[in-house]
């Protein structure tokens, strides 16, 4: 199956200013990109006319819940597991309606949502984007994520986030993940703002229990991330070799510089998709307005450790924690926009850290968040210019062509 798509300006993802030009696709890679005027199709390939618009890498999602409904907590882990995987599958092809063809699992809240999801997608049988596996995010008892309340029966049981104290305890839920056919593990290191016994600036787990977690993910190949608000559990994090840091909101000089030191090997996702919603919330979802204030303060912290962390090199990524009430599934383009107007990132800028350092975050730098000959074909043509207007990546309707793989997931209208 081949393909050619004309008439396009190409952004090609690694910060090359755009040019018009034509993409060739052979199977489920990009045979080339040619600046200037089409060449004449080879027989057999499909033409796709790109109508003038921007033809740039699929986005790709650094820190994706596709297992979250849409719900507050309480009634999330109160979701049967059959409804629950079929609300995950319509999350994913929602995900890659919006354009988004890669994603990065930051925790699925049940064991096997994300395993099943990626092996049908995989296999061609649902849509949704390329995926790196999630399990329930480990968490120790009072930490984000442990829902449990003691007068009912399922203590210690994988709700939302699974409770585990100490660290053999935590090998064996790591161990179990790893059984069950995971990418990735997600360590709760600190606590959060009003949903953790622990608060952001504290860190509940400890050095022997992300050292054990690590034990088994080195052993099994697995990737391991990590929620980490404090300061403390950034540096906890990095001692541990923790590669993907989410959050680091209240990080000091001393996580900035280890952070730095450690540029070449850790991604920060700050995935303020919830700060800055909430932090406009007042009235709605039972939000106070002492609670949307204290989401206006860590706003205003994260704006600042965002900005030292670029000056320093560190690879920051947008995306994080759509599928709450307050950030529902298909907005994820959303963190765009937040990282130009709220971060300060320029439009291409932004865009790189959405395509080609995402990329290198799903493992497959050069292959994947590119646009350049031998690169896999996960390709967008938009109706404008996300460099002009962020925003237009936000309308699914703007998206004119979604391919995955070399394969059509949306097809331009006929005109
Ligand atoms: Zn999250």
């Amino acid at each position: 199956m081949s393909h050619l798509i004309t008439n396009v300006r190409v952004l090609d993802g690694t910060g090359r200013a755009p040019f018009a030009g034509a993409v060739r696709v052979e199977g489920n890679r990009i045979a080339e990109v040619i600046a200037g005027a089409a060449p004449t199709p080879a027989g057999g390939a499909t033409v796709i006319d790109g109508g003038g618009g921007t033809l740039m890498p699929g986005l790709i999602e650094s820190h994706a819940h596709i297992g979250l409904a849409d719900l507050p907590s309480a009634e999330l882990t109160r979701l049967p597991v059959e409804e629950h995987m079929l609300i995950t599958v319509r999350n994913a092809k929602t995900m890659l309606d919006c354009g988004y063809t890669s994603a990065f699992s930051a925790g699925a809240p049940k064991p096997r949502l994300d395993v099943v999801l990626k092996r049908e997608i995989e296999a061609g049988r649902v849509p949704g984007p390329r995926l790196l596996a999630n399990g329930p995010e480990i968490t120790v008892t009072g930490g984000l994520g442990d829902t449990n309340v003691l007068h009912l029966p399922h203590y210690e049981t994988p709700t939302f986030a699974w409770v585990a104290d100490g660290p053999d305890a935590i090998r064996r839920v790591c161990r179990l993940l790893a059984r069950e056919g995971v990418d990735c593990l997600k360590l709760n290191l600190s606590g959060d703002l009003g949903t953790s016994a622990w608060d952001s600036e504290q860190t509940p787990m400890t050095d022997a229990e992300v050292a054990a977690a690590m034990e088994v993910a080195r052993a099994g190949g697995l990737r391991v991330a990590a929620h980490c608000r404090s300061s403390e559990s950034v540096l906890m994090a990095l001692r541990h070799g923790v590669e993907v840091i989410y959050h680091a909101n209240y990080a000091d000089t001393r996580a900035l510089d280890a952070l730095e030191a450690a540029r070449e090997r850790v991604f920060v996702g700050p995935a303020l998709g919830i700060t800055y919603n909430l932090s406009q919330a007042e009235g709605r979802w039972g939000v106070t307005r002492e609670r949307a204030e204290a989401f206006e303060r860590e706003l205003e912290v994260s704006v600042e450790t965002v900005a030292r962390l670029r000056q320093r090199g560190v690879r920051v990524l947008p995306g994080g924690d759509y599928g709450f009430p307050f950030t529902p599934h298909g907005t994820y383009a959303r963190d765009l926009w937040l990282f130009v107007k709220i971060l300060g990132f320029s439009p291409m800028d932004t865009l790189i850290a959405a395509t080609r350092l995402g990329g290198e975050l799903m493992g497959r730098p050069g292959e994947l968040g590119v646009v350049t000959a031998g690169a896999l074909a996960d390709l967008l043509v938009v109706d404008g210019d996300p460099l002009a207007n962020i925003e237009v990546l936000q309308d699914r309707d703007a998206l004119r062509m979604i391919m995955k793989d070399g394969a059509l997931h949306k097809a331009p209208a006929a005109r």
